[in-house]
């Protein structure tokens, strides 16, 4: 059930009030919890990123092929040759690896001092179990670093997967330092044997992914949805139970002890030794490490998705998966169609891929709505993301509950299914208004 529970509510959020998860360090996705009780965020985690393909050094030509296919084809990105916007040639970078740094802060001065004059924003963290990176930038900049970073041979076949970022940088500002977790999970990960393959999940390039899912229903198989409930809502793989988390560091598959959270999870009465899990979260690293604690705790069987959702598009499209991808950045989510236009298994008739979006319900009503994509409460001290009808947006003037539109900074009602710009920006707005003033 959506929102049945939240970690942070003595009492249980209902269906209609329990919205979204997760407050980041990023401005960018300022989630929260709303429950009626009580108004709570719990800062967040997210390394997944927003792929649209990956580069690998083995395929250098084929990933320059592809790079300029999106420039050119992909439906969601301007065109390149339109050249008086600047921002055209933006690119979102994501990569991570989990590799032994003997001393991270030489390694995270050696970053910097590379990076010193190349526009880079994101949030890059390095630690002794390696580095997980996002950013964007110019993509010459951008493919310097990954380039850069190759010739260490600790980093030189690392998956790395890029995305345009349309509006110009996808960050504020670059932050890169010592991170004490590279992932936000209770309890920390610096002890979890991330470095040790063999207590990971076992990888399956995408192909083998797609054939998995196929037998799923003729084996003691589990599809492990390892994202938040919020992500599920707008996209998923068949066979995928929605998880019933609102925020992955307090992801809890495999270990619940009480009858509720047993109730809803996937892995509660299932064959430690004998039933296979299929893993999966956006880009890779989430199941990278819950697959570590699901290894501790006895599962034997354990396969990811090697490079997450988004390579799964990008290499198989959208087969065995409906609707669209959630991603972290301010599109909130993007059809298949987008990481693999070239590929012809999406209808022709269907641009956005979703042959099916009869899964996705508005969070006030219940009623179906019309696009996969959350919007954001038009109070701007909300910011809540949820998925919402047309009726609803008229009804609540955009925003996601009663109490906030009698809030003193309301947004105006956006048509359609805008969402409103980064939060920060109305922020500035309002500070340069109070000076002017
Ligand atoms: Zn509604
Ligand atoms: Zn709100």
């Amino acid at each position: 059930m959506r929102g049945s529970s939240a970690a942070c509510c003595a009492a249980p959020i209902s269906v209609s009030t329990a919205k979204i998860a997760c407050r980041n360090e990023s401005p960018l996705f300022q989630f929260k919890i709303l429950c009626p009780f009580a108004s709570l965020t719990t800062t967040s985690i997210f390394t997944t990123a927003r792929p649209f393909l990956s580069l690998s050094r083995s395929q250098p030509d084929k990933a320059r092929q592809k790079q300029k296919l999106w420039e050119f084809n992909c439906a969601t990105i301007p065109s390149s040759s339109t050249v008086a916007n600047p921002s055209n040639d933006f690119i979102v970078v994501n990569f991570y690896r989990f590799v032994f740094i003997n001393d991270p802060h030489e390694e995270v001065a050696k970053h910097l001092s590379f990076l010193k004059g190349l526009d880079i924003h994101g949030r890059i963290y390095v630690n002794e179990q390696g580095i997980n990176a996002q950013y964007s930038g110019p993509s010459k900049d951008a493919l310097a670093y990954v380039e850069w970073l190759r010739e260490d041979f600790r980093f030189s076949d690392i998956l790395v997967q890029i995305s345009p970022a349309l509006n110009g940088h996808a960050f504020p500002k670059l932050k890169l330092r010592y991170k004490p977790s590279l992932v936000q999970l209770e309890g920390g990960i610096s002890h979890l044997p991330l470095l040790d393959p063999t207590m990971r999940a076992t990888p399956l390039a995408p192909s083998e992914w797609r054939k998995r899912l196929k037998e799923v229903h003729d084996s003691n198989c589990v599809v492990l949805d390892v994202r938040n409930g919020y992500e599920w809502d707008i996209g998923h793989f068949h066979g995928a139970q929605r998880p019933d988390v609102d925020c992955f560091r307090s992801t809890s598959f495999g270990e619940s002890d009480s009858e509720e959270a047993i109730a809803s999870d996937p892995l509660a009465n299932v064959d430690k030794e004998k039933t296979n899990i299929l893993m999966y979260c956006t880009g890779g690293i989430r199941c990278d490490v819950y697959s570590t604690i699901l290894r501790q705790r006895g599962f034997q069987n354990l396969y990811t998705l090697k490079g997450g959702v988004s390579h799964y598009l990008q290499n198989e499209g959208p087969v065995e998966w409906v609707g669209n991808l959630f991603v972290f950045d301010d599109r909130l989510s993007l059809p298949p169609s987008a990481y693999n236009p070239e590929d012809t298994t999406v209808p022709s008739s269907n641009p956005q891929g979703c042959k099916n979006i009869l899964f996705a319900n508005c969070y006030i009503c219940g009623s179906q709505v019309s696009e996969l994509r959350h919007r954001n409460c038009a109070n701007i001290d909300c910011n809540l993301l949820f998925l919402c009808c047309m009726e609803c947006v008229k009804d609540l003037k955009g925003c996601c509950c009663p109490q906030c539109t009698t809030a003193p900074r309301l947004r105006p009602v956006l048509p359609g299914n805008q969402r409103y710009k980064k939060w920060y920006m109305y922020r500035e707005l309002e500070v340069q208004n109070e000076l002017a003033v």
